[in-house]
C-alpha cells in the first residue's frame, strides 16, 4: 500500500477553542451587520477566513525571534534575511516592509503613474487597490476557462498570452507600468501559473520592454504544483523551481504571512540596483530606514526561517493534501466546488449554490454567513462584494463568479477539524431552498468596501 501524505512536524503547543450554540450565533452575525470581519474570534470556531497572517509558527521560528538583532541599522537579521531570500529567489536586492501591501505600495510608488496600464493574471485586490488609488488601471489577462469552474486543467491562474499581448500592443509604451503576474492567481481560486507561462510573460516582456513584477505570495504553492503537474519538473526540488520562476521576473513583492508562515511581514525583491535605489527613497518614508523597513529584527528571523520551512517538499505536500481532502469531501457531497482544488482554500461556486438569489443581493455572501450559522466557520466572499463598484461609473461590477472562500491556515487545523467543515457545508447545501434572500447594503466605504460594509435582510 502507498503510504499516505503526513504532517512532517508534531503538535507542541495548544491553543483552546469554543463551540457555540446555533442561537448565539445567529445573534452575533445579526450585531456584525452580517459581515464576518465584524465578528470576534472568540465568537467563531473553525476561522477560514484566510490563510494570511494566521500560520503556526515551528519552534524553530520562536528561537530565531529569541535571536533577533534590533539594530536601527545593519542588523544581523537584516542581513540573515537578505542572504536568505538571495538564496531562495536569486535577487540580489531586498527591502523589508511591514507586510504585501505595503510592498505594493512601495514599488508602485517608483513603478506606476496616473494613466498607466498594468496587466497581468488576475489581480490580488489590495494591488488593485493600489494601481486604482494611482487612477492607473488594472487589466486582468487570466485565461478564460480559469472562470468556468468545471474545467480540470493543471494551470488555470494563468495569463492569456495573447490577450496580454493585445493589451500591451494597445497601450503607449510610457503608459505601460509593468506586468504584474501573481503567483498563485488568488482571485481565480489559488489555481497555479506554469513556468512555461511565466517564461511566456518573460519573452513578451523583452520583445516589449516591459518590467514583469511577481505578487509572490504563495510562490512555493505554486512551485509545488509546477514540480506535481508540469511536464519536466517532476524531478526537481521546489527551491529549483522557485529559482527558475523568479528568474522571470524583475522584481517580486511578497506578503510574507503566506507562503513565508509569519504573521506579519513583507518584502520587496529586485534585481536592478537602480530600481532598489528609488524604491528605498519611499520604503525610507512609508515603512521604515531600509535595513528593517516595517519589520523588528526577531520577525526577520522568524521569517527567514518560515521561508526555508515553507520551501520543503514534505511540508507543501501535507499543506496542499489538507486543502484538497477538504475540497474533494466538499465535492463529493455533489456541491460545486472550483476544480481542480487550488493551493491554500476551497472556493465554492455561490452561484449555483442559491441559484434563485440574484448577484445584486450578494449570493457569496449570504453562503458564507450561513455555513457561519451553521458550524460556527468563518470563510469568506469573493464576489459582487469584493469586486467593489466600478471606479468611474459608480456601478456595482459583477464578477463572473460568486465564490465562497474557506482558506486554509498554514500547521493550524487537523482533519478532523476539515471533515467537521466539510459535514457544516454540507448540512447548509441540504436546507439551500429555505434560504430565498440575500443582503442588502446599509452603509459602504468609497473603495475595498468589503472590509467594513454594513449589511441587512431585504425587506
Ligand atoms: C495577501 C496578498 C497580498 C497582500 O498582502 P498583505 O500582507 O495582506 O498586505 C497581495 N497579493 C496577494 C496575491 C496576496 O495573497
Amino acid at each position: 500500500m502507498n503510504l499516505p501524505y503526513c504532517e512532517p512536524y508534531r503538535i507542541k503547543t495548544v491553543e483552546s477553542i469554543r463551540q457555540s450554540t446555533r442561537q448565539e450565533r445567529e445573534e452575533w452575525i445579526r450585531n456584525a451587520s452580517y459581515n464576518l470581519f465584524n465578528l470576534r474570534s472568540e465568537q467563531v470556531f473553525i476561522d477560514l477566513l484566510t490563510d494570511s497572517g494566521t500560520g503556526a509558527m515551528s519552534d524553530r521560528q520562536w528561537g530565531a525571534i529569541m535571536t533577533g538583532d534590533e539594530s536601527y541599522a545593519g542588523a544581523s537579521s537584516y542581513y540573515t534575511l537578505k542572504e536568505t531570500i538571495r538564496d531562495i529567489t536569486g535577487f540580489e536586492h531586498f527591502l523589508p516592509t511591514h507586510q504585501g501591501r505595503a510592498a505594493e505600495n512601495v514599488l508602485f510608488s517608483v513603478l506606476v503613474k496616473e494613466g498607466d496600464v498594468i496587466p497581468g493574471n488576475a489581480h490580488f485586490d489590495t494591488t488593485k487597490g493600489h494601481i486604482e488609488f494611482r487612477k492607473a488601471k488594472a487589466v486582468d489577462c487570466t485565461v478564460s476557462y480559469a472562470r468556468d469552474i468545471e474545467v480540470i486543467d493543471p494551470f488555470k491562474g494563468n495569463v492569456d498570452l495573447e490577450r496580454l499581448e493585445q493589451v500591451i500592443r494597445e497601450t503607449p509604451r510610457e503608459k505601460l507600468g509593468c506586468i504584474v503576474m501573481t503567483v498563485t492567481n488568488n482571485t481565480a481560486g489559488g489555481q497555479p501559473v506554469s513556468m512555461a507561462n511565466l517564461r511566456g510573460v518573460r519573452e513578451l516582456a523583452d520583445r516589449y520592454g516591459v518590467l514583469v513584477v511577481m505578487d509572490s505570495a504563495r510562490f512555493a504553492e505554486n512551485a509545488y504544483f509546477i514540480k506535481r503537474r508540469e511536464e519536466g519538473y517532476a524531478g526537481k526540488s521546489i527551491r529549483e523551481i522557485v529559482r527558475e520562476m523568479f528568474s522571470y521576473a524583475d522584481a517580486m513583492t511578497m506578503s510574507s504571512k503566506k507562503d513565508a508562515i509569519v504573521n506579519m511581514g513583507g518584502f520587496i525583491a529586485m534585481k536592478d540596483p537602480e530600481l532598489f535605489r528609488k524604491a528605498s527613497t519611499f520604503n525610507i518614508i512609508f515603512e521604515g530606514y531600509i535595513t528593517y523597513g516595517g519589520m523588528s529584527g526577531r520577525d526577520m528571523n522568524a521569517l527567514a526561517q518560515g521561508l526555508r520551512e515553507g520551501t520543503e517538499l514534505d511540508y507543501l505536500e501535507a499543506r496542499i493534501g489538507q486543502v484538497k481532502r477538504l475540497g474533494e469531501k466538499i465535492h463529493e457531497a455533489g456541491i460545486p466546488v472550483q476544480l481542480p482544488i487550488g493551493g491554500h482554500a476551497v472556493f465554492i461556486d455561490a452561484g449555483r449554490f442559491f441559484p434563485h438569489i440574484p448577484a445584486s443581493e450578494f449570493p457569496a455572501q449570504r453562503l458564507a454567513v450561513e455555513i457561519y450559522i451553521e458550524g460556527g466557520i468563518r470563510g469568506t466572499e469573493i464576489g459582487t462584494l469584493l469586486a467593489d463598484r466600478d471606479p468611474v461609473t459608480g456601478e456595482n461590477r459583477y464578477p463572473e463568479l460568486e465564490l465562497v472562500r474557506l482558506a486554509i491556515p498554514r500547521r493550524v487545523y487537523t482533519d478532523n477539524h476539515m471533515d467537521y467543515v466539510a459535514a457544516a457545508v454540507q448540512n447548509v447545501w441540504e436546507r439551500r431552498d429555505q434560504v430565498r434572500r440575500g443582503f442588502a447594503i446599509k452603509w459602504e466605504a468609497p473603495i475595498m468596501r468589503h472590509f467594513t460594509v454594513e449589511l441587512e435582510l431585504p425587506g
